[in-house]
């Protein structure tokens, strides 16, 4: 039904899709699954449905399933709240720490470093909204199925797929994207490509209790078509941080209900003698945010100068044609609560720009700033994220906990970047090559 569901909508929204076939993707980098060699063949007739592989899973019957967990913009700090008995009772019979997103601190870019062990300007996720100079005028969108925008880097349910694994996916950014393909047939869908074998469509208005019961559905299906490697996205907290501040009683309210969806999975598998290994994590965190403290860019230069692909924490800025002196000049300057920089000379410790997705300017608020074309309207208070993710405030969550981990043990602050290579090791996939991230914060705390 999800599956006949989503073919209509696909159907539905071919009109508006991009149409003209896009070119052979030539990859920014190299994806994780072609370094990984000759033990992961591409498959010759990659439909999902119609893969033979499915099974013929490599793993026993009896390994731990391997979910993998998002609550969107959960700060480590909402544990301090007295409201998450569930996962504070995780953290202590596992393994936690307080980890560093990647540059920048967004929801899409950090997603996707999550699955793939690249870094934002390597994995092609450079921001929520973005361009391609092969698309000109053409921006990413964030829930864009468009195998363009994914494929510059291989996400762990399309390794795992290849590798024989099933994957199931309730909900993850890029899910929804057939990995990998470029062919659009008659009906404007997609032709091949992997996703993973059960997969949704992006929609808000899932509840946090429909999205557990999914995947304890497939739990309980027979171990030849139940999946070994499930991702589970939640986004309320993220929304409740927007909208009213991380400081909010609101806020305590919304990780309370996540806390008792985390609670309803775990007695879940319990009941259905299910062993998983439990990866919880976030993208980023949450920063207050005020009306009072904006950067509006057009009382730096001419509106008719510049334009923007992403605003808010995070300014990115193009010159409109003939315009690049102005820009330079109003942007490349000391600013009171912004830095901004040209691509080519981004710190580099935030690892950004080389990717030619990446913006030709890119300013960055200082936390609880926001950069904006034109001042706000009205008066506002609230929340946001993509500030420099070495501040605490963007820290995001960690916690894992299952068979492979040892109890009670606390990590200090890590990279994004190593979930990744970790999620393959529990997966029994061959470790990445070229990947930004290691397996090596998790080490002595397996079991
Ligand atoms: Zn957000």
């Amino acid at each position: 039904m999800r599956r006949t569901l989503a073919s209509l909508l696909l159907i539905s929204l071919s009109g508006c899709a991009y149409s003209f076939t896009p070119p052979v993707l030539a990859p920014a980098t190299q994806p994780s699954g072609a370094a990984t060699g000759a033990a992961l063949p591409v498959p010759t007739t990659p439909r999902p449905n119609l893969d033979p592989r499915v099974t013929t899973t490599t793993m026993a019957s009896d390994a731990p399933v391997t979910i993998l967990v998002s609550i969107d913009g959960f700060r480590p700090d909402y544990l301090d709240r007295g409201v998450t008995p569930r996962l504070s009772a995780l953290k202590s019979g596992g393994v936690s720490a307080a980890m560093r997103p990647s540059f920048p601190s967004l929801t899409f870019p950090n997603h996707w470093t999550l699955v793939t062990g690249l870094r934002p300007d390597r994995s092609g996720m450079v921001g929520n909204t973005f361009e391609d100079p092969r698309r000109p005028g053409q921006p990413f969108a964030k829930a864009s199925d468009d195998p363009f925008w994914w494929s510059e880097s291989e996400p762990l349910w399309a390794t795992a797929e290849r590798a024989g694994i099933r994957s199931a996916s309730m909900l993850w950014p890029g899910s929804n994207a057939p990995w990998g393909t470029v062919e659009k047939g008659d009906h404007g869908l997609w032709m091949g490509g992997i996703r993973p074998q059960d997969w949704q469509q992006y929609n808000a208005n899932l509840s946090a209790t429909q999205r557990v019961e999914t995947v304890l559905d497939w739990m309980r299906r027979p171990a030849a078509t139940r999946p070994r490697f499930v991702t589970l996205y939640f986004d309320s907290i993220d929304m409740a941080g927007h909208d009213v501040g991380p400081n909010d009683p609101r806020i305590t309210q919304a990780v309370g209900a996540i806390d008792r969806s985390i609670g309803t999975l775990v007695d879940g598998l319990r009941t259905l003698g299910i062993r998983a290994n439990l990866v919880i994590v976030s993208d980023h965190g949450m920063a207050a945010t005020s009306s009072s403290r904006s950067i509006p860019l057009d009382g730096l230069m001419p509106k008719a100068a510049f334009r923007t692909t992403e605003v808010g924490a995070l300014g990115a800025i193009y010159p409109q044609p003939g315009q690049d002196a102005i820009v330079a000049a109003a942007l490349l300057k000391k600013h009171d609560h912004m830095q901004c920089w040209r691509r080519e000379a981004i710190p580099a410790r935030f690892h950004y720009g080389r990717n030619p997705r990446v913006a030709p300017y890119i300013c960055l608020a200082d936390t609880g700033w926001r950069i904006t074309p034109t001042p706000p309207p009205a008066p506002r208070e609230g929340g946001d994220h993509g500030f420099d993710p070495s501040d605490p405030a963007m820290r995001a969550l960690f916690i894992a906990n299952g068979p492979a981990f040892q109890p009670g043990r606390q990590l200090p602050v890590f990279d994004n970047v190593d979930v990744a290579p970790l999620m393959r090791d529990l997966l029994g996939l061959p470790a990445g090559n070229g990947l930004d991230g290691t397996d090596a914060p998790f080490r002595k705390v397996m079991r």
